[in-house]
């Protein structure tokens, strides 16, 4: 610290940084800021079902809370979303409403440009109009459903598995990668629908777990477990600390910032508190894995849900973000996310996913290199373990660093990947081990002859589909 001639204190590490650390505690937006909610109180603010029952599922709702501080012409751009174009319907709890413009009453411009509203209320007008999806975009684009070994269970890394014991969640992210199963389908998207009784596939999921005892880690998700009843939750998960086989438990919960309210509901505590003394009694690793991506969605009660859930014998509340253009993929922004979960909310940051490549998401993604560049900058300023890797969750290889790519052609924006395991559908796939995997960068961040050349493909690929005679011939 140097002292200036002015007599105010300067911070000489921090002078010409690219960025410079501030502690920042965490504010509750003021909820009472929106016309529509000008009378709750906090006893309703702070109730799991007040949240539940006042949840944003519509244009006519959003108007409720919003009233005329955002013009029609924003209303119109996301009923146009919602009719066309939309990959999840809305579903926004009011605890992430009050993140959007959280310090200020919002107009529209405020509102459009708000990093939580970029994601969680797309509107047609954020979408790209030349590449609103990649040519190879897909709706389950990473196989999971391919590789389910019983309903929802997905085998892919050869010691770990994801059960998705729902397709429901409190809140739906418009950038969802499990949008093939996740939610209502939409005017776009018919859903897949789970077709078994929950009961039944919990058991035939816990009957395989038996049966694999390789398989050490399970990732408990959905749709987001929040969803779950309780009661069947907990015995889920009593059940699973009966495989002396399975060692680490994650439980996937987005609510834990969208829904706090859910995560500090006495049953649900007590219930937590008891699954957290046996899995320590056992020697299990219960962690819960949450999904933040930008620093306004950490508020003092999303801090109190995690410190509840720490209190009661999770063992480590850690984050996985997406890198999304336009709502987090700055460096600065990043850093401000990282320090406000570690330094505030006791949640580790853990990762950040690339965007997967799902349709309509363009002009979220990011290119590899953009990522590695990011992941560069923001080396160094957090302690090692809180240092969050940026990962790229390649189809039918699974998550690699982003500097893990093996060749990368930058002019059409393809990346090689490998791999050192076989997932469940490739036992007897002699080159799964040998062959490289693609993945593909968003075409706009291209250079021009990138760009022609996926213009040329797809114009081939429609010529393929469509000679010219049966064009013709279809008028
Ligand atoms: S919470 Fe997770 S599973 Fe649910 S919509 Fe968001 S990204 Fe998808």
């Amino acid at each position: 610290m140097q002292a200036t001639r002015e007599g105010t204190v300067t911070d000489g590490a921090a002078a010409g940084q690219p960025y410079v650390y501030r502690r920042r505690e965490l504010v509750e937006p003021d909820w009472t800021r929106l016309p529509g909610w000008r009378g709750v109180t906090r006893e309703q603010w702070e109730s799991a079902q007040w949240q539940r029952a006042h949840c944003v599922k519509n244009v006519r709702q959003l108007r409720a809370v919003l009233g005329d501080l955002v013009a029609d012409r924003f209303y119109a751009d996301l009923e146009a979303d919602q009719r066309g174009l939309a990959t999840m319907s809305m579903l926004v709890t009011p605890q992430m409403l009050n993140t959007m413009v959280p310090l200020a009453v919002p107009d529209t411009d405020a509102f459009y440009a708000d990093p939580v509203r970029r994601y969680m209320i797309p509107v047609a007008s954020d979408r790209r109009t030349d590449w609103p999806s990649h040519p190879y975009a897909s709706r389950d684009s990473l196989h999971e459903h391919d590789m389910w070994v019983a309903e929802g269970l997905t085998h892919r890394y050869p010691t770990k598995v994801l059960a998705e014991l729902l397709s429901t969640c409190p809140q739906y992210c418009g950038h969802c990668t499990r949008m093939d199963l996740v939610g209502n389908s939409t005017p776009a998207v018919a859903k897949l629908k789970l077709a078994g009784k929950p009961v039944d596939r919990y058991e035939a999921m816990i009957a395989y777990l038996r049966e694999h005892p390789g398989v050490r880690d399970v990732v408990v998700s959905g749709g987001d477990v929040a969803n779950v009843p309780w009661r069947s939750l907990e015995s889920f998960l009593m059940r699973l600390l009966e495989i002396v086989t399975i060692r680490d438990i994650r439980l996937a919960t987005k609510a834990l910032m969208g829904l706090p309210q859910h995560w500090l509901q006495p049953d649900v505590v007590e219930g937590m508190e008891r699954v957290g003394r046996t899995a320590a009694r056992r020697g299990v690793n219960l962690a819960i894995h949450t999904h933040v991506n930008h620093a306004s969605s950490l508020t003092p009660l999303v801090a109190r849900a995690v410190h509840t859930a720490l209190e009661v014998g999770v063992r480590d509340v850690r984050n996985q973000g997406v890198l999304l253009r336009g709502v987090n993929a700055c460096a600065t922004d990043l850093l401000d996310l990282c320090f406000a979960l570690q330094g505030e909310a006791g949640i580790l940051p853990y990762y950040f996913y690339m965007c997967d490549m799902i349709p309509g998401a363009e002009h979220w993604r990011v290119a590899v290199w953009q990522a590695q560049q990011l992941q560069h900058e923001i080396m160094g300023y957090l302690p090692g373990y809180a240092t969050p890797r940026i990962v790229c969750d390649v189809p039918y290889v699974g998550k690699r660093w982003v500097h893990m790519v093996t060749e990368y052609d930058r002019e059409r924006g393809i990346t090689y990947w490998t791999k050192n395991y076989r997932t469940s559908i490739e036992a007897a796939d002699s080159e799964a081990l040998s062959r490289t995997y693609p993945y593909y960068d968003p075409i706009d961040t291209l250079p021009e002859s990138g760009q022609q050349w996926w213009r040329e493909q797809q114009a081939a690929a429609w010529a393929r589909v469509w000679p010219v005679g049966s064009r013709a011939a279809r008028g």
